[in-house]
């Protein structure tokens, strides 16, 4: 029996895992991943960014730039306006290392240009209309940190990504993520947790996320692989979510295979891994990433330790 603890770790490993699976085919075609991996595309971690198997992207970096700044608002009452600030804070402390070679992986222009500025986005006045992805990746520790309260994670989950990225999918994704996370962290299957994400969907406005929502009826089991070429590239947050979450609900109770299949596509494969594999791990625990994955992942002990940090 998983503990919200174990799901918290397993969702911050898996979602490092995921990403660090697509860093090295992040910018390459499918048919060019095929052709330096294989007939099966990549399977196993890789180097990237001239460093070693293990190596994360700035997903995982914001993700844990988010936790940090959670962690902190829960020390003094966890109000919106302390979350706010405490993960703008953090985050624009993540945006101060980009300049240092070693630390940039790739960032999404949007959190760079908006971090690059002093006054963050909120939802009555936004900062640009983005519906860039650089959202919904980096929000799975709102989900832990408010565990077992969707609705409340739906409602961080977009201030946190309204923080940087003002396009109003970019918003609801991140607000999605959050409450499936959150659900899955307390128990939920994830059949479970995309009911409850669709109801949460639904009352922001039924036109809402049309990828996402429409990939929660879209069949498993016959013509996976066309269907996920179908759904998009995952550069935007709608359909990066909706391929996190179409790739875990093709393999539910396989992480190590929901994240191949989340990473082999000619789209933003690090982001779509991110979000596959964080869904994944908070389903199945982090026993369900590979050993020899959890013990090269860079920045895995800080990650085990804030997942514990978050748990209510
Ligand atoms: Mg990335």
């Amino acid at each position: 029996m998983l503990t919200t603890i174990d799901r918290a770790i397993g969702c911050m490993l898996g979602g490092a895992g995921g990403d660090s699976l697509g860093a090295a085919v992040e910018f390459i075609s499918h048919a060019e991943i095929l052709k330096r991996y294989g007939p099966n595309g990549v399977q196993d971690l890789q180097p990237a960014f001239r460093l070693p198997p293990g190596v994360i992207t700035d997903d995982t970096q914001q993700a844990h730039a988010v936790a940090e700044g959670l962690i902190l608002s829960a020390l003094d009452g966890n109000s919106t306006e302390s979350i706010r600030g405490r993960v703008w804070n953090e985050l624009k402390r993540w945006h101060l290392t980009q300049s240092d070679p070693r630390e940039n992986r790739s960032p999404g222009g949007t959190s760079m240009g908006s971090l690059s500025g002093q006054r963050s986005g909120t939802l009555k006045d936004p900062l640009n209309n983005s519906d860039s992805c650089g959202s919904v990746m980096r929000v799975h520790p709102v989900g832990i940190a408010f565990a077992g309260k969707p609705d409340e994670a739906f409602r961080i989950g977009m201030e946190v990504s309204v923080l940087t990225h003002g396009g109003s999918e970019a918003v609801t994704a991140g607000g999605a993520m959050a409450a499936l996370i959150s659900s899955l962290c307390d128990g939920s299957t994830l059949d479970e947790g995309l009911a409850v994400m669709r109801l949460l969907i639904n009352r922001i406005g039924r036109s809402t996320l049309p990828i996402t929502t429409s990939v929660l009826d879209l069949p498993v089991g016959a013509n996976e692989r066309r269907n996920m070429d179908n759904i998009g590239s995952g550069w935007d947050a709608d359909d990066a979510l909706a391929m996190g979450i179409y790739a875990a609900r093709c393999f539910p109770t396989d992480y190590l295979e929901g994240v191949r299949f989340a990473v082999n596509h000619s789209g933003d494969s690090d982001s779509t891994g991110s979000m596959a594999g964080a869904i994944l791990g908070a389903t199945l625990g982090p026993g369900a990433v590979p050993r020899q994955w959890r013990d090269c992942l860079e920045g895995r002990a800080t990650l085990t330790r804030v997942a514990r940090a978050l748990v209510p």
